[in-house]
């Protein structure tokens, strides 16, 4: 491609709104450009490495034997009412009418459009294990879009479904397609962790696993040990229980209850203040309402209440934090008072808060606190369990070593669905012994588009991106100085037809820019290999630098492109040049 006429609108300044490194990247590359809050217009720089990407996640696919299909992204809402999911989506899902006036919705997913397929086209488990797969736009209505692809309204997604007659079968296929996915994601240059994930928000029954870029933008946190492989997302994490809360708490003899004006104090952040030392025996209860019906969570006073947890135990469908009228109809008090003593609704004790020997706790009264409150002697333990979020100095579940908080971007999921949509939508087969049964569903997600975000928040340095070779729109970037001088032009003129013919995917900029733009632009759209056309070009000498390199070296023309093809090889092999 000749630099001239590529539509590549590279920008000297930061723009203003886009936070995330990534966004800012790619706006400045000239790799995407917006056209509503979340919804991206594609360049030609940007188009390559989207295709490079989805190179790679279709190679992968159908090396696994799953096969490519395209689902509509405009749906019947009747296909969304059948699987139950057109009342509760929510208003991030797309909904329009036809002329007709009837209801449809813009895909976020496709558990429903491919149950139905399958239900239609499927009726004996000899058709059976089936792994479809497509590469798709998807539609999010989020409340707020941002990070450029991080987070868009429109999105670029890789959705598999798998079909299995039996449990064994889905593991079967749940354990192919991880194994593809670490594939994917190693040759796409990130650093990532697969992470154990919670099933219950997403509505199936069994195994799930998050695939987490690690960056400091990321939403989302991924507990880690530092000695063994265990891995988890917040919502799932679990750390080792304490040695005092093993124990138990001691049985000594603890000074009775007893009443503490403390005006004004409501908060955790005020009360450990006013204690010092004594705030680690601190106790913390909030009110929830779990399907209408409150209920109190009590923690110690540095730990956070881990709703997924506390829902997973109450089995509750909806949970959300008590309004301030609720807290005072329930524990007598205004909001920054509630305590476990004397409480009429059902309390869930962490396990590490119940193993506190004694403790300070609100007293349902406004104003006053209690302090030697005693778990058990004072307050029922009636729902003991882990309803604490993982903290840092927290010990690994498995081996004990200390646990490590990341950020990360969700990349990719695989999940084990079950029969959920099955059974919503009919799909059916006859077995062995002939009688009928539901399939058996897997569900597996990448976003394409926030892949790319995600490599770009791991490569780059203070000039612009660092393309990965497997990614990057081109693999070679070639510059002459002067493009006027003629020495210079026939020298990157051969350069860029022979890269060309030997599968080289080569940029060549024929611009009339000064030297200074021409490198500004170079490093900023980051192709892993720059040769520069300059002085030399009489004695058949150019200058090669390798992106990350910290100084070019003067190569004669056919070393550097034998370095070049030495460069590429591996990635070549992998995406489109073939
Ligand atoms: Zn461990």
């Amino acid at each position: 491609m000749r630099q001239q006429n590529l539509l590549m609108p590279t920008l000297r300044e930061v723009p203003s709104d886009a936070e995330a490194v990534s966004h800012r990247l790619m706006l400045r590359a000239g790799l995407i450009r917006p056209l509503a809050a979340g919804v991206y217009t594609y360049l030609p720089l940007g188009r390559r490495a989207l295709r490079k990407a989805e190179a790679i996640v279709r190679e992968e696919m159908d090396r696994i034997g799953a096969q490519e299909v395209l689902l509509p992204a405009m749906q019947p809402a009747e296909l969304w009412r059948e699987s139950g999911r057109y009342g509760v989506y929510g208003p991030e899902l797309v909904r329009l009418r036809d002329r007709h006036d009837r209801e449809f919705a813009l895909g976020p997913t496709h558990e429903e459009v491919v149950t139905a397929l399958v239900r239609d086209e499927i009726s004996s488990y000899r058709k059976l294990p089936l792994t479809v797969y497509q590469i798709q736009t998807k539609f999010r209505d989020e409340r707020r879009p941002r990070y450029g692809l991080l987070r868009g309204r429109e999105f670029l997604m890789k959705d598999a479904y798998s079909f299995d007659t039996d449990w064994e079968g889905l593991d079967a296929t749940y354990r192919v397609m991880y194994e593809a996915y670490h594939r994917i994601f190693t040759r796409c240059g990130l650093i990532y962790r697969a992470v154990e994930a919670d099933a219950g928000a997403i509505g199936g029954e069994g195994e799930t696993h998050e695939f987490m870029a690690l960056a400091e933008i990321g939403e989302d946190t991924v507990v880690a040990c530092s000695g063994c492989d265990y891995a988890a997302n917040l919502e799932k994490a679990e750390a080792a229980v304490s040695q005092q809360a093993q124990a138990g708490a001691d049985e000594g003899a603890a000074p009775p209850l007893e009443r503490w004006h403390t005006p004004d104090i409501r908060t955790i952040a005020q009360l450990t203040e006013l204690l010092g030392p004594e705030a680690s025996r601190l106790m913390k209860t909030l009110l929830y309402v779990a399907d209408g019906k409150p209920v109190a969570v009590m923690v110690r006073g540095a730990d956070e209440v881990n709703e997924v947890k506390v829902q997973r135990y109450l089995g509750a469908e909806q949970l959300e934090l008590a309004d301030a009228e609720t807290v005072q109809t329930v524990t007598g008090a205004p909001v920054g008072f509630a305590g476990p003593v004397g409480l009429s609704v059902p309390l869930l004790v962490d396990r590490e808060a119940a193993a506190l020997s004694e403790g300070i706790a609100g007293a349902n009264e406004r104003d006053y606190h209690y302090r030697h409150v005693r778990p058990g002697r004072d307050f029922a333990l009636a729902h003991t369990g882990d309803f604490r979020e993982v903290r840092l100095g927290d010990r690994c579940v498995r081996c004990g070593e200390p646990l490590t908080l990341y950020r990360g971007i969700e990349v990719g999921h695989v999940f084990k669905l079950g029969t959920k949509y099955s059974t919503a939508l009919g799909a059916r087969v006859a077995g062995v012994s002939g009688t009928e049964q539901d399939v058996i569903m897997g569900c597996y997600g990448i976003g394409v588009s926030r892949l790319l975000s995600a490599v770009l928040e791991q490569h780059h340095d203070e000039q612009g991106i660092v393309w990965p070779l497997s990614l990057a729109p081109f693999y070679a970037h070639i510059l002459p100085v002067s493009i006027t001088d003629n020495a210079q032009r026939e020298l990157a003129e051969e350069l860029y037809n022979r890269l060309q013919s030997l599968g080289v995917e080569a940029l060549l900029d024929d611009r009339e820019e000064r030297p200074g733009v021409k490198f500004k632009d170079a490093d900023l759209i980051g192709l892993p290999v720059r040769l520069v056309v300059g002085k030399r070009a009489g004695e058949r000498v150019v200058e090669y630098k390798e992106r990350q390199a910290p100084e070019a070296e003067s190569l004669a023309v056919e070393e550097a492109i034998r370095r070049v093809l030495e460069l590429v090889k591996p990635s070549a092999s992998f995406v489109g040049v073939k």
